[in-house]
């Protein structure tokens, strides 16, 4: 079985990971603070938290945003769930907005159209997550001015898109947004098996960020309350926070990984140049690319439309999958899960996502993919159309 994507872990990974099992910290040591120096170095944003997800990642991020009850977080519904579920954590309320047809991404005329309907009905959001979907980054110079505009936050979900860079600068420098989060689940660019880290440029967001990870705890004196002299308070809880702390062996194994981001990010490349020019002549459509960005190429989405290719997204699927090439989808639309239909939400409410899903095949794509198991997915492709 080719799967759609695979880590790659390296020697290097391993003793990095054996090191810190040696040594005296498990957890809170010093691996967790150097690769956020790591992160910081590598986005040029000033902070940078890491956490045990992206999850986690975003629910602090909207937590030391301020996101409560009576709030709305927009996001795209082509993501994963976890894009919508930080707003429901924080009691507040999600809506989506509707994709562009090219990017895949959220629409910025869309975005500008709800804005215009939500100011008159008074019910602007708090808060725009904007996902970088596949590793594609959205428009966010245009993203950030309706933010100036209409008067809310942003933050990046670059789950997909550590190493991508926009207007020739690295995701993560949070030009354009308040927060950005990367995830590195062992599918995403990097891993730390399970881990995630919110990075901005805002001192007063980090220190909450922080404070949020460990349980609302602080022990810097500058952030505590008086107590009586004759106790001793070496920390405080001053909120309520979780215990969403990554530990020193993600932390080493994520240090380790990074050294080879760079080729992580090119081999993604080479890949998707072979199946750019390979597929070409063939009725699929490829993924468009942003001239003023480069993907980090987390996913090769390609769309089957049936009256062009003489089969459907599920044969094709089915094909690929009896082929030994584990195709995969990308995404159900967020609004159409369960869970969010008994919110309210009703299939047809953001039609080009619901359109792109039911055309799009993620094709294998990760740094280890080699050229015989690249010809093997082309080839149960062609035939797949046959
Ligand atoms: C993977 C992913 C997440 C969640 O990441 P975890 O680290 O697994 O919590 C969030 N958003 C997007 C777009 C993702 O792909």
């Amino acid at each position: 079985m080719i799967p759609y994507g695979r880590q790659d872990i390296s020697i290097d990974d391993i003793n990095a990971v054996v090191n810190v099992l040696k040594s005296d910290w498990l957890t809170q040591g010093p691996a967790v603070p150097l690769f956020e120096k790591k992160i910081v170095e590598l986005t040029d944003a000033d902070y940078a938290v890491a956490v045990n997800s992206a999850t986690s990642a975003l629910h602090v991020a909207c937590m030391a945003l301020g996101l409560g009850p009576g709030d709305y977080l927009w996001t795209s519904p082509n993501t994963f769930v976890a894009s919508a579920n930080c707003a429901l954590y924080c009691g507040a309320s999600v809506d989506f907005v509707d994709i562009d047809s090219k990017t895949y991404n959220l629409s910025v005329e869309h975005l500008q159209h709800k804005l215009e309907i939500a100011e008159l009905e008074g019910r602007l959001p708090k808060i725009v997550v904007a996902v970088h979907y596949a590793g594609q980054p959205c428009y966010m110079d245009a993203i950030h001015k309706l933010g100036q505009r209409y008067g809310f936050r942003i933050i990046e979900d670059a789950s997909h898109a550590i190493g991508a860079r926009y207007q020739g600068e690295p995701i993560g420098n949070c030009k354009y947004s308040d927060v950005t989060v990367f995830s590195f689940h062992p599918v995403k660019i990097i891993t730390t098996a399970e881990g995630g880290a919110a990075v901005t440029c805002n001192e007063e967001l980090a220190t909450k960020m922080r404070q949020f990870r460990s349980h609302g705890i602080t022990s810097d004196p500058h952030h505590m309350q008086p107590m009586p002299d004759e106790e001793i308070w070496n920390y405080q809880q001053i909120c309520l926070g979780y215990n969403y702390r990554m530990t020193d062996i993600q932390a080493a194994l994520g240090i380790s990984q990074l050294t080879r981001l760079d080729w992580f990010i090119q081999r993604r490349h080479s890949v998707a140049r072979v199946y750019d020019e390979t597929l070409a002549s063939d009725p699929f459509i490829l993924p468009w690319q942003s001239p003023e960005s480069q993907s980090s190429y987390h996913l090769y989405p390609i769309r089957v439309r049936a009256s062009e290719c003489g089969k459907n997204q599920r044969q094709v699927y089915n094909f690929l999958r009896d082929s030994g090439v584990q195709a995969n989808l990308h995404y159900i639309p967020v609004h159409t899960q369960p869970y969010f239909q008994k919110m309210g939400f009703r299939r047809g409410d953001f039609p080009e996502a619901e359109h792109f899903f039911r055309e799009a095949i993620s094709l294998p794509i990760f740094p280890t993919l080699s050229d015989s198991m690249q010809t093997q997915v082309i080839s149960a492709l062609c035939r797949a159309l046959s």
